[in-house]
């Protein structure tokens, strides 16, 4: 399949995300249609690349689907140059989008803690070259990263029992979290407010299904 019949299929895609009611802002829109998919997952399922379902991308983990990631980037609104902090960065495709909608006047910090998907998501990232927007660290992202904090923004992309108290001290008041909190098996997505006493706010959204947080704030191993 060659790059046009990609392009193609992505418009198709997004046409039917807005068609479905899921795609709605501007920003995100624009976002998803710049991304290449198709360079985010493993060659052999570069043909599913847009099809609306999550993909594996190896070690037990997987690309999320289209429709999550505009839903949960719709409920984030990034603004151009914010600082973005996401856990869980997988493919790197989370990340790119939203390095397209903070721009060179912000910066996305993105922390994955399996060695092999890191290599993955930089060799993807720096392909597009979205490394100068983007930096990938290894590590266990329920800590966070607090080099770069506070952040106008965080993201976590795979399930969590609850929001990682460390991430919530590294978000800025005024900031926003979003999460998938639950269980092993079933998770709601969390949409989370610091308000300007400190007070954080919290809104229930979607319910979904997401790989776990494995980590010090997270699921532990021996809860598989
Ligand atoms: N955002 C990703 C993308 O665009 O491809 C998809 C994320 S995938 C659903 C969840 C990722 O979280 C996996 O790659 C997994 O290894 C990672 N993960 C799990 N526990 C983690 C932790 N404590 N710190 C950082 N990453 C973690």
């Amino acid at each position: 399949m060659n790059g046009e019949d990609f392009e193609k299929k992505r418009r198709e895609l997004i046409k039917r995300l807005i068609r479905e009611g899921i795609l709605r802002d501007k920003k995100v829109i624009k976002a998803m249609l710049a991304v290449p998919r198709e360079e985010f997952v493993p060659a052999n399922y570069r043909s599913f690349a847009y099809n609306d379902t999550p993909l594996p991308i190896g070690y037990g983990q997987t690309i999320s689907a289209p429709h999550m990631v505009a839903i949960m980037t719709q409920a984030l609104n990034p603004d151009p140059g914010d600082k973005v902090l996401e856990v869980g960065t997988g493919s790197g495709y989370q990340a790119a989008i939203l390095a397209e909608i903070v721009g060179d006047s912000g910066h996305v910090w993105t922390i994955e803690r399996v060695k092999e998907l890191v290599e993955f998501a930089r060799s993807n990232l720096g392909r597009l070259s979205y490394l100068r927007r983007v930096t990938v660290i290894h590590g266990d992202g329920s800590l966070g990263y607090s080099p770069a904090a506070p952040y106008d923004k965080i993201m976590i992309t795979a399930a969590t029992p609850e929001v990682p108290e460390p991430l919530l001290e590294q978000l800025k008041v005024g900031g926003r979290l979003v999460a998938p909190v639950g269980d092993r098996y079933l998770q709601r997505l969390v949409i989370i407010t610091k308000e300007s006493d400190g007070k954080i706010r919290r809104e229930y959204s979607i319910p979904c299904v997401f790989v776990p947080l494995v980590g010090r704030y997270g699921f532990k191993y021996d809860e598989f």
